[in-house]
């Protein structure tokens, strides 16, 4: 079976697939797409970086090719698409950069109290300015990790020894895992107002995008001071600069810009008080020798047809089966992202309960779906059909899947409970309406609805009485808030109701407290998808 490396990765990864006699090994850096097109016609795996580009063309000139693999984590030089359409494999090393992006992290947190780079550029002119450098030490400040995962809790760890005081906001955090990790969990709030020192490690999704903005910097110690080493839109970035100008922020450290790379005219550029790194994160001698490893281990292991680890996609199922699944498929996603948003941050359980056509169906591609709908605001661009259930289990919850053939009332019904610690239980229930297959939710909380899942849902919880249809029409119509679709439904008359309304847009935050705040209402939830 032939490896071809299009792109040039760590001499271990190099040395450890000539090493498996029973693969030949072809070294092609840099090839032109249609050398490419050449050197893939017997090729069984592929690895790139981000150089060369697997087009849909390379994917349909290579007939044995059975896996792509990414040293690296993107993988927008891969057309996904095509590869899974074929049933190809495509692979990604994300573990590989974690303590690159720790250790960077922790150096910014270090040159932030020190002024390192300051200082070594005023060196550099010939100055010695003892006074204007003095700094702020770390041992015994609190820290405030927003993120825990990967690479959170590895600088978590790194703060520690410090000794510094962590404090941790992630809502997806077990409080189980917390324990463990030796840090106190704590709401975000209650971290900007306590730290000295922030450090941000959450993908970039809606919810944490300007997760750190003007509001926030309000809500923190004067002289705070930041790192962002994850992704850039986490910080507002001029709503950072007037922070540092005016001293709120005594310094900062970034290594990810909304736009990379950064514009030269950029004003980041000329803070004295901010440190910057071009997207360093990842750039190690190690972290680069341990993803070419990563990778060619990975490969060898797949064309040796053993377990398959850290694919961003699945093997396509065969075309029959994915047409009779493709509507479920858009259903359970999307039931999967509004149980999501309905019920808390911590759920212990998840329960799948399918009945129908699904039934006599391999349901395995539709129960990952679900996943992925589910983690969509808690992963972002992270999760796909095969990590899912993995993301699933390191945020331990539970996954069931049932398949009933007990009267639902519908043809096809999709169920999705989830279960909090606590015991609470929150569900959605959707089916398929008409000839053409159409989603609808049919139950949210075991309450009748019929709603569209499209567009932005607003979920209320309200006493029925009389005038609430009209109090929101009010409050959405002077907001210029279009309602697309309304559904009403009630357990009992004058008891608790339950309200959906699909909107053209997003109301302001000021119209979402309005509502919020209305006499009748009892909970509001805003679903996006
Ligand atoms: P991870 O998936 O292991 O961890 C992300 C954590 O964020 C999870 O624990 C999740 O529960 C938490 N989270 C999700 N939504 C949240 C929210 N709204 N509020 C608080 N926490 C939330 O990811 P990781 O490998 O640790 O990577 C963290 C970030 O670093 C990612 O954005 C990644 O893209 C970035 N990264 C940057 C570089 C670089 O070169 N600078 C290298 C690697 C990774």
């Amino acid at each position: 079976m032939k490896i071809l490396i299009a792109d040039k990765i760590s001499t271990s990864g190099i040395e450890y697939l000539k090493n498996q006699p029973e693969f030949e090994v072809l070294e092609a850096f840099g090839s032109k797409p249609k050398e490419t097109i050449k050197q893939v016609k017997d090729a069984a795996a592929i690895i790139v970086r981000s150089e060369t580009k697997i087009t849909a063309e390379i994917i349909a000139a290579a007939p044995q090719l059975t896996v792509i693999g990414r040293a690296g984590v993107g993988v927008d030089n891969i057309d996904v698409e095509a590869a899974t359409q074929r049933g190809i494999i495509v692979m990604n090393t994300p573990a590989g950069n974690t303590l690159a992006t720790a250790e960077l992290t922790f150096t910014h947190m270090l040159c932030s109290a020190r002024s390192v780079a300051q200082a070594n550029a005023s060196m550099s002119e010939g100055k010695w300015e003892r006074q204007t450098y003095a700094g702020s030490e770390l041992s015994k400040k609190v820290f405030g990790v927003i993120g825990m995962g990967r690479i959170g809790s590895e600088v978590a760890k790194r703060a520690q020894a410090f000794s510094m005081r962590v404090l941790a906001y992630d809502p997806y955090l077990t409080p189980e895992r917390a324990v463990a990790l030796e840090v106190e969990q704590v709401d975000l709030d209650s971290l900007l107002h306590q730290a000295d020192f922030i450090s941000i490690h959450v993908p970039l999704t809606d919810d944490t995008r300007h997760i750190i903005d003007a509001k926030a910097f309000e809500k923190m110690k004067t002289g705070v001071r930041i790192i962002n080493c994850a992704r850039g839109g986490l910080i507002h970035e001029k709503d950072l600069i007037d922070a540092l100008k005016s001293g709120k922020v005594a310094a900062a450290g970034l290594d990810v810009f909304v736009e990379e790379p950064l514009s030269d005219a950029s004003e980041l550029r000329n803070i004295p008080n901010l440190v910057l790194t071009p997207h360093l994160g990842a750039s190690t001698e190690e972290a680069q020798e341990s993803i070419g490893l990563e990778v060619a281990q990975a490969i060898t292991e797949v064309l040796r047809g053993g377990s398959i680890s850290n694919a961003v996609n699945m093997p396509s199922v065969d075309a029959r089966t994915l047409k009779i699944l493709r509507p479920y498929l858009v259903l359970g996603e999307k039931l999967g992202t509004i149980l999501q948003q309905i019920s808390p941050p911590q759920i212990e359980k998840l329960i799948i309960t399918y009945w129908g056509n699904i039934m006599d169906l391999d349901a395995m591609p539709l129960t990952r779906g679900i996943q992925r709908g589910y983690l969509l605001k808690i992963s972002g661009e992270n999760v796909n059909d095969v990590n899912a259930p993995l993301i699933m289990k390191r945020l331990g919850i539970e996954v069931e899947i049932i398949k009933s053939n007990s009267e639902s009332g519908y043809t096809e019904l999709i169920r999705i409970e989830a279960i909090s610690a606590e015991g609470e239980k929150y569900n959605i229930e959707g089916t398929l309406i008409g000839t053409r297959q159409q989603p609808r939710i049919v139950h949210v909380n075991n309450r009748d609805v019929e709603a569209l899942p499209e567009g932005k849902l607003l979920l209320l919880e309200n006493k029925d009485v009389p005038g609430i249809v009209g109090v929101l029409g009010t409050i959405l119509g002077k907001d210029d808030v279009n309602i697309a679709n309304m559904s009403l439904s009630r357990n009992d008359v004058g008891g608790v109701a339950l309200t959906i309304l699909q909107l053209d847009s997003i109301p302001s935050q000021r119209a979402l407290d309005e509502v919020k705040e209305a006499d009748a209402i009892l909970n509001m939830n805003l679903v996006e998808f």
